[in-house]
């Protein structure tokens, strides 16, 4: 379009709503088409997605997750319903990195029709864990750790931006009030991860989500389950974790909200260990819990973790 006439258009589109608001009556429209009024309609994937797309869209957009607390992402098919909604959306954000394992197709076909981004695409691949399991892909877990959240976080604002340009700087600074809050968390983690003596610190949970919270907090992990939950324990992964709980006299081990508990029970009758309260893996909590949020679920595990492991 030529400036020229982009000037012309602005002028005569300022006349008409000046008309509008002045009761005038006018062939035109009363105001400029404003879909969804005005907001962005996002569909996000996980509760962790759909938290930070809220937190950076504010009353710019309306965001619907498609996975509720204790929904497990890796096995997760979408309903019909699902589909209305992935269709209707103006901007779809996914996890990536093959979280939302059966989901790949979908997204590829939506793509060609309007933007579908994964939220992880911008952390640098030197920052990314290796699936242990499968050569060349990566550790999708990555809300883990709360720093690669924060470049999560500006993702999500660039994304909004492209969609809903002239909003480009509230999206940014918006981002940028939940980056400092993200940072404060991190802090918080690393402070109460050090009331925990090292060689204390060892996290047997149900499946394998927790790497980068291990490296980013000074954990070892071990996960019964893969870092999938579509194969189940086998025998050896739980004779594995019932003596090194046995060796390291580690106190408690923990189940998680998404994941059923029938391996790591096993785990616990046979080892003696306590059986500490679940944690929340690939889901959040109930959203009027503490755990109804992306800080809230990460503050909720480190506590409720430090405190089962305490001396
Ligand atoms: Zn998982």
């Amino acid at each position: 379009m030529c400036r020229t006439f982009r000037v012309v258009h602005s002028a005569r589109l300022l006349f008409c709503i000046v008309l509008a608001s002045a009761g005038c009556s006018t062939s035109a429209p009363t105001s400029p088409p404003t879909p969804n009024d005005g907001k962005l309609k996002i569909l996000a994937t996980t509760g962790m997605v759909a938290d930070a797309a809220r937190q950076i869209g504010g009353d710019l957009v309306e965001v619907t997750a498609l996975m509720g607390p204790g929904v497990d992402p890796h096995l997760y098919q979408p309903t019909a319903r699902d589909q209305v909604r992935l269709k209707s959306a103006q901007l779809i954000l996914y996890n990536g990195l093959h979280l939302e394992g059966k989901m790949a197709d979908l997204f590829e076909s939506l793509s060609h029709q309007k933007r579908v981004v994964a939220v992880t695409r911008d952390i640098p691949e030197n920052r990314l864990l290796a699936w242990s399991d499968s050569a060349g892909m990566h550790d999708p877990h990555v809300w883990f750790d709360v720093q690669l959240w924060e470049i999560v976080a500006q993702t999500i604002a660039r994304a909004y931006a492209e969609s809903d340009p002239q909003h480009a700087s509230e999206y940014e600074s918006r981002a940028a009030k939940y980056v400092s809050e993200l940072q404060s968390l991190d802090r918080e983690c690393r402070t109460l991860a050090e009331q925990l003596p090292a060689e204390q610190r060892v996290l047997i949970t149900s499946h394998d989500a927790f790497h980068y919270f291990g490296r980013a907090y000074g954990f070892e992990v071990v996960g019964i389950q893969g870092i999938s939950t579509d194969s189940e324990a086998g025998l050896k992964a739980i004779t594995d974790a019932i003596d090194l709980i046995r060796n390291r006299k580690i106190r408690a081990i923990f189940p998680e909200t998404s994941v059923p508990r029938a391996a790591i029970e096993r785990v616990a009758t046979n080892s003696h260990a306590k059986l500490g309260i679940e944690l929340y893996s690939d889901s959040l909590g109930a959203p009027d819990s503490p755990a109804g949020t992306y800080v809230g679920m990460i503050r909720t595990n480190m506590q409720n973790i430090v405190e089962a492991l305490r001396p």
